[in-house]
């Protein structure tokens, strides 16, 4: 039944029944707490949200989705509510699942270096927990305020320090426990089996059912998260490149050395503060790119080998003409760019808080190509660019943002930066490329670019585990 012809229960019967499973405290309909739920600094459209709850327990969502599923209440899960595309924007109104109460480390596990954690453990909160009890170990962190979700980081493909080396952090999930919909408890992963949250190398894996669709079928209550040792050092060596052309070749060339933690490459809008806005050109003994290289090591010696291969990489780049050239930053800069996760000086706000930022995974010998449309682009409307590029998986994908603050007062400004983003993302598809954790605007652009057997298989699978389509209305809307 479609969702708009459901008949809806009185406000407070609804009221009601959310207090009697979480208790009076973990419900709100106040406007004010419904406003901070409505919107991120994305230019999606804000949505309020008829009721906040706070569950603290696998039982009480349990209770939430067997009532809200009776009742075809839209339900939208959240941590941090940090994408910066809008995904945990309530489009429908109903129930927003604030899931920071449910904050239990349940399991570290040293020998199989896995920690299983519940869907509230924020990334700030895991760090600390594992310097303080197991400091040879960590895991993927995103570059994000700490505030955000370990779980919702992974759901969305998020990316961290040991993505070079190791792929999306939803690569690194073992297992997980999901509530569907329907009020069932699904596992995925060995603890389908048994108590064994190891490996998804079992049964057929089915966790991809919940990966990517940013809540749309169910909710992830625990995950086991893979941990990784952690280099007892690290240092970082820093380049200037003049040239976007030669972006492929450094990356190839450096990425499959195999000798760096993470590479991380910024258009020089990037590194040059407010100034850059609104449109300078780019003053000509300013470097198109710089690059930050970070390495790490189990010693000092292993670090000064590593410093020399990448040394002799760009030597050897120089000596066939790419424009590179390595250069000091200050301590505490370097103090900074090693820091996990890491500040980025370029995330600052602008007048009037908007700021949203493109993915998009691109094959690797694009990637100038994608820089270039970006700028293009970005340019064509009156923005000014700020690329950011990341390669993964020993070089087997770049990721490249783009990255735009803005005025989300100026309605004429959101308007023509959803025009950028709709034209970015055209271009990326065209190139090659998928797009990152898109908003729900740029979902369409993917689904008409899809192949329609595919969508017809993921509208067969949200048909079947959330047959009222209660969860994250707004998200894929595949019929
Ligand atoms: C300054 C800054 C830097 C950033 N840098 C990075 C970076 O380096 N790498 C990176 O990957 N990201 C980065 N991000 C993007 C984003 O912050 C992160 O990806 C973050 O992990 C999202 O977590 P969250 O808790 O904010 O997610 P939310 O916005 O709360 O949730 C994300 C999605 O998952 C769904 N969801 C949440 N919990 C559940 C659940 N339990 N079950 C089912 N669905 C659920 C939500 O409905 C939503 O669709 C950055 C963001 C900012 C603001």
């Amino acid at each position: 039944m479609p969702r708009e012809t459901l008949k809806r229960p009185s406000r407070q019967g609804i009221l009601e029944s959310l207090e009697r499973i979480v208790g009076k405290n973990f419900v709100s309909h106040r406007l004010e707490e419904r406003y901070y739920y409505s919107c991120d600094p994305s230019t999606e459209e804000p949505h309020s949200p008829g009721f906040v709850v706070l569950p603290g327990s696998v039982r009480e969502i349990q209770e939430i989705l067997l009532l809200a599923n009776r009742e075809g209440i839209p339900v939208t899960p959240r941590v941090g509510g940090m994408t910066l595309s809008g995904l945990a924007i309530p489009c429908e109104g109903g129930i927003v699942l604030d899931l920071k109460r449910m904050d239990k480390i349940v399991e570290l596990n040293r020998s199989s270096m896995y920690a299983v954690v519940e869907c509230g453990v924020t990334v700030g909160q895991l760090k600390t927990y594992l310097e303080e009890n197991c400091p040879d170990l960590w895991f993927s962190m995103p570059h994000a305020p700490p505030s955000v979700g370990v779980i919702p980081n992974a759901l969305i493909h998020g990316l961290g320090q040991l993505s070079l080396s190791y792929g999306a952090n939803s690569d690194m999930i073992n297992g997980l426990e999901v509530v569907l919909p329907t009020g069932e408890i699904l596992r995925t992963g060995s603890c389908a089996l048994g108590k064994s949250w190891l490996t998804k190398y079992c049964l057929p894996d089915f966790t991809g059912l919940f990966l990517g669709w940013f809540g749309a079928t169910g909710i992830i209550t625990k995950a086991s998260i893979q941990l990784w040792p952690k280099p007892n050092f690290r240092d970082a060596l820093f380049y200037k490149i003049y040239d976007i052309e030669a972006i492929p070749q450094v990356f190839l060339m450096i990425t499959r050395s195999e000798v760096c933690e993470d590479i991380y490459m910024f258009s020089w809008t990037g590194t040059s503060g407010r100034e850059r806005f609104p449109l300078p050109e780019k003053p000509v003994d300013v470097p198109e790119i710089t690059m930050d290289i970070v390495l790490n090591g189990k010693s000092l010696e292993e670090i000064e080998c590593k410093k020399r291969a990448v040394r002799s990489i760009a030597e050897n780049l120089l000596r066939k003409g790419v424009p590179i050239e390595e250069y000091a930053r200050p301590p505490q800069a370097k103090k900074d760019v090693l820091m996990v996760p890491r500040t980025f000086p370029f995330m600052d706000l602008l007048q009037g808080g908007g700021a949203e930022y493109l993915g998009c995974y691109i094959p690797p010998p694009l990637i100038a190509a994608a820089y270039k449309r970006g700028v293009e682009v970005a340019k064509g409307h009156g923005f000014q660019y700020l690329h950011f590029l990341r390669p993964m998986r020993t070089g087997h994908i770049v990721c490249i943002l783009y990255i735009f603050p803005f005025d989300k007062r100026d309605p004429n400004q959101v308007k023509k930066l959803v025009n950028v983003l709709k034209e970015l993302s055209e271009e990326c598809i065209n190139l090659g490329g998928v797009l990152w954790k898109p908003s729900s605007i740029l979902q369409n652009i993917v689904m008409r670019n899809a192949d329609s057997e595919y969508l017809k298989l993921m509208e067969k699978i949200k048909k079947s585990l959330d047959p009222r389509g209660i969860m994250a209305p707004g998200q894929w809307m595949l019929y």
